[in-house]
């Protein structure tokens, strides 16, 4: 059986306890602290009684304190857990968990707790998942990015242009994927060394992302091949894109004879439910048949039909 402690040295005993312990009243006034809470509020025992409990919090903490943890008080009796900043009475800040309790109707009691390590292994876990954030959006950059001209891959390009189409089957609205190519590309590499061939590249990537407009979907689909990608139902809109692409090629400054292009486009119908695959196909055999046709103009293919566009 344990020794009742008498009166006295159970007092002793709460002043030695590692929490702080007060009480304040109605007028929120503390009226009772052990050794540890004026410790924490930063004052003598004999000068933390009396103190106005809001003396002891900062703004935010006040704020908190008369928009929550009063009225919870009211309503359960009991609030737990809750995270507050002191102000020392030397004008330090301390962050403490507290819990408070109703004791009758006069007084609630208070115990807090020094949570300044809780705070900085917090402050370094956000640090951390912030660095997290960053390293994942540079990698998802990275992973999307062709390297060479910085357009979308063919995988992302790809997935934005299935992106598209879904939204597109949503709001019936016609999609035109546009493939092109760099006619005799090869010879750029071939006259020239490759550093030529890539800074063609490069120009023509930057020029098709500066012409592509907002909802338009351009990447590099491998080599000197493009594809973008347009939602709309007039055919207008198909071929202002295709209008801009050639442009795009002349305005690139290539190291030998004008830069042109050969084009493939194919319009897949709202009524359609062809997928991303049988419209890049189709897109690509009205490629071949603009190389077959000379190079540097652009064909469609519909309905299995190819025509000379634009
Ligand atoms: P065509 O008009 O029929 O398209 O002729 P082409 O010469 O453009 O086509 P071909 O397929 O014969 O050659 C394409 C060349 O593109 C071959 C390849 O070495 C080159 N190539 C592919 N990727 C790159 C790259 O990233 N940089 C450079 N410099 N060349 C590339
Ligand atoms: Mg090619
Ligand atoms: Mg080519």
């Amino acid at each position: 059986m344990f020794d009742v402690p008498p009166l006295a040295a159970a007092a002793v005993m709460i002043d030695a306890f590692p929490v702080a312990c007060f009480a304040t009243d109605r007028s929120r006034t503390i009226r009772y602290a052990n050794a540890e809470a004026s410790s924490l509020f930063g004052s003598v025992l004999g000068q933390t009684i009396g103190l106005h409990i809001e003396a002891v919090l900062t703004p935010a903490s006040k704020i908190f304190c008369n928009s929550y943890v009063y009225p919870l008080l009211f309503a359960d009796g009991c609030c737990e857990e809750l995270a507050l900043t002191l102000v020392t009475q030397t004008g330090s800040r301390v962050p403490v968990v507290a819990n408070a309790r109703m004791h009758g109707s006069e007084f609630v009691l208070w115990s807090a707790m020094r949570a300044e390590k809780r705070e900085k292994l917090q402050g370094e876990v956000l640090r951390a998942r912030n660095a997290l954030q960053g390293q994942t959006r540079a990698l998802e950059l990275l992973a999307s990015r062709d390297e060479l001209t910085g357009l979308l891959n063919r995988r992302a390009a790809t997935h934005s242009i299935q992106t598209l189409i879904a939204a597109a089957d949503e709001a019936e609205t016609d999609v035109t994927v546009l493939l092109l190519d760099i006619d005799r590309f090869k010879a750029i590499n071939d006259n020239y060394g490759h550093d030529a061939g890539d800074n063609v590249l490069r120009q023509l990537g930057a020029a098709l992302q500066s012409t592509v407009r907002l909802h338009e979907v351009v990447g590099r689909y491998g080599g000197e091949e493009f594809i973008l990608a347009i939602a709309a139902n007039d055919e207008v809109a198909a071929r202002s894109l295709n209008e801009r692409v050639h442009a795009a090629a002349a305005s690139v400054s290539g190291p030998g004879a004008p830069v042109t292009v050969s084009v493939g486009l194919h319009r897949r119908l709202r009524s359609d439910a062809a997928s991303l695959q049988e419209v890049v196909q189709a897109a690509d055999r009205a490629l071949y048949a603009a190389k077959a046709f000379g190079r540097n103009c652009s064909m469609v293919e519909q309905n299995g039909v190819l025509t000379s566009f634009g």
